[in-house]
């Protein structure tokens, strides 16, 4: 990698300041499609920086708080103004930064703008509930109440979408905010910083700090001032962050990892269920939480199915995801890559049949980035590391099922539950779905990874915490309930 005289270095954002990290040290953040282009630098941050935005958070926590819901909401609104006018090269740095193609960076940051105005109107809804009370002269209400510093932790896998479905409700209840982004779309989270901060926010109510997770996020995680700790990211992180804040009493939220799986029946729409698999399992190269990565189909349709799949997977075109007719980007770094390629070796060792994809692209273009092509695995079997890990690569299993009844104890045989997909014509066998299915999202003739920012968003067993993000269930994580009794 070559140091660039031209790439703009973005800063920490502390006590409503632009700081450099105490330590003047900056780490370059590159482009996944073309490793030799830096998108830019950012704070290598160390404890001390940290430590200022966690006071500047708790500093500004209490009038942030005394200031009504509708008026933080107001700020909401600006904010989205801002990211919306700004729509565009906030997505080419994304696409530049972790890789994914420009209409899927573009999708995502109007994602951004529609979850900011969400919330901008929550300001003006209820926060609490009048409930009767046994006592006809007394009124007993509840009121929703902030709960004071919140620390966030997001990967980079939607370096707009996540930062704001955190960001958005924990302000609006009244929060105040320590965010550190994954290192690896830091540049991309700074832009949305700067949203925030040219909205007029008062000071320290956002605090954003770039730096390495061991460092500054454990130390996030770990920190006396927080009163919650909302977390995306591997599963391995999120224990800690479990262990370290139940020691301490705080609330915590988790969103991890998946092996979401797809069913299709013998009754389904082929056509219908190979377009979502492969749109489920390749979109943003098969990083996503909510992608498709097993794909169990009832023994009758199975090669017919398998057929139609692996022809439409061909015509996939990998590339730099700038490029107009590209369809799917390069891993989002060289650890990402080297994971799945890592897979892709250990599925053939394993006795599964690699047939398509799974090929590391080289020539002049290709040689520059983590480029892979889509694959699919036939003769899996459930207990294979391929059909059991989250890969978070474009790479889908293929599991053979007899019945209904075994295709939803195959898509159940796995740790995690996050979303869960079935192609089927038949009500009885749909509704069999909704009621066994162990996911938090259960989709019925769509693809897993569908998520609407309105609904509640999140996954069983080890995927979550079993709190949810997103639309009104947020409300749960941002704030405490004080019920409240007037005796008159
Ligand atoms: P991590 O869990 O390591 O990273 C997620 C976030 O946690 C980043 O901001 C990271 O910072 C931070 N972090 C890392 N270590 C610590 C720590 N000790 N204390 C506090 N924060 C920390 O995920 P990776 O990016 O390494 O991805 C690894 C795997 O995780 C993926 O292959 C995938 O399987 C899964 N994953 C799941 C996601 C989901 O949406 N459910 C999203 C991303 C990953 P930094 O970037 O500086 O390391």
């Amino acid at each position: 990698m070559t140091v660039s005289t031209t790439a703009k270095t973005y800063l920490n954002h502390i006590n409503g300041e632009w700081v450099s990290s105490l330590n003047e040290e900056v780490e370059a953040s590159i482009n996944p499609a073309n490793k030799n282009e830096i998108v830019g630098y950012i704070q290598k941050s160390i404890k001390e920086d940290l430590e200022n935005a966690t006071k500047a958070a708790h500093g500004a926590k209490k009038s942030w708080r005394k200031m009504g819901q509708a008026e933080r909401g107001q700020f909401l609104f600006k904010v989205a103004n801002i990211l919306e006018e700004n729509l565009n090269e906030i997505a080419e740095t994304m696409t530049k930064e972790m890789g994914k193609t420009l209409p899927e960076a573009k999708g995502e940051t109007a994602r951004g703008v529609a979850i900011l105005r969400y919330y901008a109107g929550e300001g003006m809804r209820k926060d609490g509930d009048v409930i009767p009370s046994s006592d006809k002269d007394a009124l007993m209400f509840t009121r929703r109440t902030p709960l004071g510093v919140i620390g966030i932790i997001t990967p980079w896998n939607f370096p707009v979408a996540i930062p704001i479905w955190k960001i958005a409700p924990a302000l609006v209840y009244g929060n105040t905010v320590v965010f550190k982004p994954a290192t690896e779309a830091a540049v991309t989270a700074a832009k949305v910083v700067e949203c925030f901060d040219r909205a007029g926010l008062p000071k320290g109510v956002v605090n954003f700090v770039t730096g390495s997770g061991s460092v500054i996020g454990q130390q996030l995680i770990d920190h006396p001032l927080l009163d919650a700790i909302t977390f995306t990211g591997s599963e391995n992180v999120g224990k800690r962050v479990a262990k370290s804040a139940s020691s301490r009493g705080v609330k915590f939220q988790l969103e991890m990892g998946g092996k979401n799986p797809v069913i299709v029946t013998k009754d389904a729409d082929l056509d219908a269920a190979v377009e979502a698999v492969i749109s489920g399992g390749f979109r943003s190269t098969g990083q996503k939480c909510t992608a498709s990565s097993r794909v169990i189909v009832e023994n009758q349709v199975y090669d017919s199915f398998v057929e139609k799949l692996v022809q439409e997977t061909k015509k996939i075109t990998v590339g730099d995801g700038l490029k107009e007719g590209i369809w799917m980007g390069p891993c989002a770094s060289e650890s990402q890559f080297n994971t799945v390629k890592k897979y892709i070796e250990l599925g053939k060792e394993e006795g599964a049949t690699l047939i398509t994809g799974g090929e590391t692209l080289t020539g002049e273009e290709f040689d520059k980035g983590f480029y892979i092509t889509p694959a699919i695995f036939g003769n899996v079997q459930q207990t294979m590391k391929i059909a059991q890990e989250e890969i978070f690569g474009p790479v889908i299993a293929l599991l053979r099922a007899t019945n209904l009844e075994e295709a939803i104890e195959i898509a159940n045989n796995t740790r995690y539950g996050l979303s869960a997909s079935i192609f089927t014509s038949h009500i009885s066998s749909l509704l069999k779905f909704i009621d066994d299915m162990d996911a938090g999202l259960v989709r019925i003739n769509a693809e897993s990874a569908g998520v609407e920012l309105q609904a509640p968003f999140g996954g069983m067993k080890a995927s979550s915490t079993g709190s949810r993000e997103q639309g009104e269930a947020a409300k749960e994580f941002y704030t405490a309930i004080k019920t409240v009794f007037i005796k008159g």
